[in-house]
């Protein structure tokens, strides 16, 4: 079998081939413009392929809900250009293949359970903190939907008393991407991320929001693991941070033995940056299963 994945980003599209065996056997990137534009490459790539399925992470908010009216549509986005586009139904009609769809972060988290730092594992949250803050749920073996899909990076956190800074969420005074994505640190700081590496105080302040988020998170979902990607968490002295600060929160009040170790408990992503697209690889896999059952 070759199936095809399809990472849809805001600002790029990664296409990759792959086996049954998690195999990525080649990769194409091409920046995201108008679906005009973009999408008789998309097409044309996976047609010369062959593909037997297609599986796609996309950009939300998105309806991921299999079977139902609007699956595979682009909701309310900020990129105009795709708002209300069904990114599903053109693959299936040119391609005439099974099309599994989630969202990006959910596919990265499927990755890491599937072929990274939470192999095996069936209770996991993938929290990745970039542009914006995501997180992909993964909890009794299967990715979570419900109405339509987890918005975790909205989730709201008390704001530090010393931090000035602004909340960029448009929607929230003090939501978790509002105050902890990259572009809020750069916003609050006058620079980017990467160049604050050195400035101890930003670290304090994100692991103090990062570990909020995620005692959240953990309350709620009881997740054996919990995975930490995406751009900003390339500064790895956070790493430490946030654990030392989860644990100050939690203080004691619940205990596992997964929380008594927390530096295999709260761990960064596990496959170098091709957790997305490994996740849509084994999206790709499950949607053909489910045709050959049906
Ligand atoms: P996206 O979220 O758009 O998919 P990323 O996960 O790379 O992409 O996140 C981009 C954000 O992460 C930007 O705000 C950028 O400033 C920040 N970032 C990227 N690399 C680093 C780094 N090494 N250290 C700190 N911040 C970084
Ligand atoms: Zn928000």
């Amino acid at each position: 079998m070759r199936y095809g994945a399809l990472e849809a980003g805001g600002t790029k599209m990664v296409c990759a081939i792959g086996d049954e065996n998690g195999n990525l056997l080649e990769q194409y990137t091409i920046p995201t413009l108008t679906p005009e534009k973009t999408m008789p490459e998309l097409i044309r790539y996976f047609a010369e392929r062959r593909i037997d399925a297609l599986g796609i992470g996309a950009f939300g908010p998105v309806d991921v809900v299999p079977g139902s009216e609007s699956f595979g549509k682009i909701l309310h986005t900020p990129k105009v250009a795709w708002r209300d586009y069904n990114i599903v139904e053109p693959f299936v009609q040119a391609l005439s293949v099974p099309v599994g769809l989630d969202t990006d972060v959910n596919a990265a988290c499927l990755g890491e359970v599937m072929y990274g730092a939470a192999k095996g594992l069936t209770d996991v949250v993938y929290l990745t903190v970039g542009t914006g803050i995501g997180a992909g749920i993964y909890s009794g073996g299967r990715l979570v939907h419900g109405m339509l899909h987890p918005e975790g990076g909205h989730i709201l956190i008390q704001r530090h008393p010393k931090d000035s800074g602004e909340c960029i969420c448009p929607c929230h005074t003090h939501c978790l991407e509002g105050l902890a994505s990259g572009p809020s640190i750069e916003k609050r700081w006058g620079r980017k991320a990467i160049a604050l590496t050195d400035c101890a105080e930003v670290w304090e302040l994100e692991s103090d929001y990062l570990a909020q988020g995620i005692m959240n998170l953990l309350l709620i979902l009881s997740p054996q693991r919990i995975i930490l990607g995406g751009g900003v968490m390339q500064q790895k002295q956070l790493f430490p941070l946030v654990r030392q600060k989860l644990a100050k929160k939690l203080n004691g009040y619940y205990d596992t033995p997964e929380l008594r170790r927390l530096e295999t408990y709260v761990v960064p992503a596990g496959l170098d940056g091709a957790q997305g697209i490994m996740g849509c690889l084994y999206l790709a896999q499950n949607a053909k299963l489910l045709e050959t059952i049906e």
